[in-house]
């Protein structure tokens, strides 16, 4: 089967959260499974940055406007693990500092880029090879599988080609104004409650779940939840009219990334059947947050997020004067939204000896923080699949979560820490704070906690079985548009 990849993150070219772990991961899985594979990316200036002049595969793709046309160059990027990248060119639109926003907000034209950069695949396909089926993710490619059903309607290359739609977090929609539908020659007749339009605004992942042959979302809970109000953001309805091709699928983790036997990143090497090696890399985290002489007791707490409201980061503020009497210690590295960055820049002066934050996005960081931590915190209000509490259990690291979406369906809670993690299910910082002293008391029981850590670590989440699940919905979109 031929799969093109169409995304906006891809590591380690460009990478902001878990979308690019994935498209980065499941491409090369199913190459292994013997499918042929090519990705798109925009080609930002932090892809350029990686590059030396690159090899033009199309020096020119036409992209019309209703007063002006765009043209891209799609570079071929090379073949990497088996997988073809490719990136399309637009200096004008992609040439800049982040990307999608700066700190004073998204960039005003992010409808044109991301809807140009989906011409541009399209387009770019019918001369780099047709597909069997395009899978596009989250609203920044949702708009391809609404062109292949409007503008590309007539387009006989295309028709018997279907787009599935993965999820990666509904909380993002990208929403535009009315105009958008001018600005990238939709017709006006789908700018309807039905299909594209949201409260008097072009909503792009809307039209993904409306017009996509299947869409998809990164853990079995998240699918459930997000055909509620709670979750749905406002979809919840045309999600559930599509919920017949709606299904979850949990994300996987790259063991070539993301293993404490094998990891670069971290200061020793260490297994489920040999685990010293932990105590070095617990040694060489609080080396690299500057404490000294904590000690052998105290548990070694980490927390590796996007600072936002969806990470809960309210509810390790909210109980942080209460966890700061347990003899623990707390490590933090995330950036995002200005205020969690302020707040717990404050928690960590209040706790000088206790609490450290890193204000930034740093990969070598996390990977130290998962292998020498004890416990890993990650209360999300939300959590479509969520990564991090996958790694976690690789690396023995005990996660502590609130029980949603793919948190709810990776970490296992039972009786007297008989489980993989521990897990609390209301919207409060008192049942987290219970959760993190039950993991508190099982870590003082030394050969609990090391019969909870092995059996973390032997769990499997690689991609080989998630992968299958995506090629049994690429088989059956294939099937229907027959
Ligand atoms: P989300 O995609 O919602 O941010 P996930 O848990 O699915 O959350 O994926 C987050 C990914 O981004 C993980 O690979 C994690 O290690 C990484 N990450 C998040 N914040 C940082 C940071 N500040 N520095 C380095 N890596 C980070």
């Amino acid at each position: 089967m031929h799969i093109v990849f169409a995304a906006s993150e891809c590591a380690p070219w460009a990478k902001t959260g878990g979308l690019a772990d994935v498209i980065s991961a499941l491409p090369k899985t199913l190459v292994k499974m013997g499918h042929k594979v090519q990705v798109f990316l925009p080609y930002y200036r932090q892809v350029a940055k990686a590059f030396d002049n690159p090899a033009v595969a199309l020096p020119s793709v036409t992209i019309p406007f209703p007063s002006y046309n765009r043209f891209a160059r799609v570079l071929n990027g090379g073949v990497v693990d088996g997988v073809q990248m490719y990136f399309v060119d637009l200096p004008e639109l992609f040439d800049r500092e982040s990307f999608y926003a700066t700190p004073s907000g998204d960039y005003p034209d992010n409808a044109e880029r991301f809807g140009t950069f989906c011409r541009a695949v399209i387009e770019a396909t019918k001369v780099l090879g047709v597909p069997d089926v395009f899978h596009v993710h989250d609203w920044q490619t949702a708009m391809a599988a609404v062109m292949l059903r409007s503008i590309y309607y007539f387009d006989p290359v295309f028709q018997k080609v279907p787009a599935v739609l993965t999820i990666h977090n509904a909380g993002y929609q990208g929403w535009f104004p009315p105009r958008t539908m001018e600005t990238l020659l939709l017709p006006w007749d789908m700018f309807t409650l039905d299909k594209l339009e949201q409260y008097d605004k072009v909503n792009f992942l809307k039209g993904g779940i409306v017009y996509a042959d299947a869409i998809t979302t990164v853990s079995e809970t998240y699918a459930r939840e997000i055909q509620t109000p709670e979750f749905g953001n406002g979809l919840e309805d045309t999600l559930r009219r599509r919920s017949g091709d709606l299904f979850g699928i949990l994300n996987g983790a790259d063991y070539t990334e993301w293993d404490p036997a094998i990891d670069r990143n971290i200061a020793a090497h260490y297994s489920k059947d040999k685990l010293e090696g932990k105590r070095e890399c617990r040694r060489d985290l609080l080396h690299a947050f500057g404490f000294e002489g904590v000690s052998e007791s105290a548990a070694v707490l980490g927390v590796v997020s996007r600072f936002a409201t969806q990470k809960g980061i309210d509810f390790i503020v909210d109980i942080m004067d209460r966890l700061m009497q347990e003899d623990v210690v707390l490590v933090m590295l995330g950036n995002g939204e200005e205020y969690y960055e302020r707040l717990l820049t404050e928690m960590a002066e209040r706790y000088p000896n206790k609490v450290r934050v890193q204000v930034r996005f740093d990969n070598v960081m996390a990977h130290k923080i998962e292998a020498g931590a004890d416990i890993f915190l990650m209360p999300s209000r939300y959590e479509p699949g969520g990564l991090n509490q996958i790694y976690s259990l690789k690396y023995g690291t005990i996660p502590v979560v609130r029980a949603t979406g793919g948190l709810q369906d990776s970490v296992d809670e039972q009786p007297n820490g008989g489980g993989t993690g521990f897990k609390f299910w209301g919207y409060s910082a008192n049942a987290f704070l219970e959760a993190v002293q039950r993991a508190l008391e099982t870590f003082r029981d030394k050969a609990a906690w090391t019969s909870m850590m092995q059996r973390a670590m032997a769990q499997d989440f690689s991609w080989t079985k998630p992968a299958e699940e995506y090629v049994r919905v690429y088989e059956r979109v294939i099937q229907n548009r027959l």
